[in-house]
């Protein structure tokens, strides 16, 4: 691979842009928008053929914004320098890499050991975007965050489209309705955006986090915060797991307002743990029929004791929604999100005199080096592959 400098022109590093194969993945990683720019700036953009389609960026938007595209797999990744993705590459994908290939995306490693220990073998360089620290320098990189905004936003629509009710308060000549009230449960980035989209459908909002921090958030967007007896702010800002008595407590005190929720949606979590359970299958029982559950943990766990992940289910008239890839669903924005923060996390790894770094000390790209040059570099995936005998 080659990089030369030209004025300020970026010359030799091709990025190629898969089509998703995850069943159900409509998001693609980079957007015609940002394409142009890149193209602009002198990368050499190959797109494989309909990696936009299901986000509807046809083909034709991205040879107008000055990309190839590229009929299939193969044809995409020969010679590419840097693969940019939502999903994690596959163990095909690997096979298909040369050393040195640069991989971007989410990349689920304690999920996808073996494709980690493949890359390792094949000295590709992968970078995940979830492990992008959250400092300011990188807030326009935070794909964890922008992919948490679209998700909290689908919970929210999802509940409304479930609920029996109308959510605004209505005055009308068949008599006035009350506002449907929504619970939700974590308010981090997701629960903040369903918040404030639960707010705008005008529904009366409560909102519980274990981190008392969150209640001025809660707050400023107009929503009522629960003020329970915990509170469990950990490293980083994110919550640290609750005692188990603490667990009791917190279910007790979540009951009640669960009870008088038409739609419950629940967004806790605690990065690289199973998600804790907030609403037991008793809660549920006391719920009131029609009530709707939507529980975005529930790929790590579930908030709620009866969800399923990837179902939707019904305990005592209340519907249970354990929806999978919410960001998916409205894939059109999530991608343009994603796509700039892939952008802005390119212009790290490349200088603007075209120069591709291949130290990688800068903080942002040091913590989010996945795998390099044959070591998986990222301590906690390491011990996983070490226990696997990867
Ligand atoms: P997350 O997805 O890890 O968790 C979602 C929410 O669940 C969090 O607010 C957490 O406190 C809450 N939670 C965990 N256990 C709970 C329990 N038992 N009961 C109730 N709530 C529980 O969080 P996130 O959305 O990624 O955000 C985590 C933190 O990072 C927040 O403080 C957020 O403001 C911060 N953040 C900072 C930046 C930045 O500075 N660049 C960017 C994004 C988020």
């Amino acid at each position: 691979m080659s990089t030369a400098t030209v004025g300020h022109k970026i010359e030799g590093i091709v990025i190629a842009v898969v089509k998703e194969q995850a069943p159900s993945e409509r998001r693609v990683a980079t957007v015609p928008e940002v394409v142009q720019k890149l193209t602009e700036s002198g990368y050499e953009v190959r797109v494989e053929h309909d990696a936009g389609a299901g986000a509807f960026y046809p083909d034709d938007l991205y040879v107008a914004a000055g990309a190839k595209i590229a009929p299939g797999r193969a044809e995409l990744l020969d010679g590419a320098t840097i693969v940019v993705c939502v999903q994690p590459p596959t163990l095909a994908d690997v096979e298909m890499l040369a050393e040195s290939t640069i991989v971007i995306g989410f990349m689920n490693a304690a999920n996808n050991l073996s494709t980690v220990a493949r890359m390792r073998d094949r000295k590709v360089t992968a970078f995940a975007l979830e492990l992008v620290p959250r400092i300011t320098r990188a807030q326009s990189m935070d794909a964890l965050s922008s992919q948490a905004t679209a998700g909290g936003y689908a919970a929210a629509i999802l509940g409304a489209d479930n609920c029996p009710k109308f959510l605004p308060m209505l005055t009308t000549a068949a008599g006035t309705i009350r506002p449907a009230t929504v619970l939700i449960l974590g308010a981090g980035v997701a629960g903040l955006m369903a918040i404030a989209t639960a707010k705008r459908l005008g529904a009366m909002v409560e909102a519980y986090d274990v981190r008392r921090a969150a209640g001025e958030q809660v707050r400023s967007l107009g929503a009522k915060f629960l003020e329970l007896e915990i509170n469990a702010e950990g490293q980083g800002g994110y919550a640290r797991e609750l005692t188990p008595e603490e667990r009791v407590n917190e279910q007790q005190m979540v009951s009640a307002a669960v009870a008088r929720a038409d739609i419950v949606i629940t967004t806790a979590s605690i990065p690289g743990r199973k998600a804790p359970v907030l609403i037991t299958k008793a809660t549920v029982a006391t719920m009131r029929p029609g009530a709707v559950i939507v529980d975005l943990a529930a790929e790590s766990g579930g908030n709620c004791e009866l969800t399923q992940s990837g179902k939707t289910v019904n305990e005592h008239g209340v519907t249970i929604m354990g929806p999978q890839n919410l960001p998916s669903r409205v894939a059109f924005h999530a991608s343009q999100m994603y796509a700039k923060n892939l952008q802005s996390f390119l212009s790290i790894l490349v200088s603007e005199e075209g120069v591709l770094t291949r130290e990688f000390t800068d903080e942002i790209l040091a913590s989010s080096l996945l795998v390099n040059a044959g070591e998986v570099q990222h301590k906690p995936t390491l011990d996983l592959i070490s226990v696997g005998g990867l």
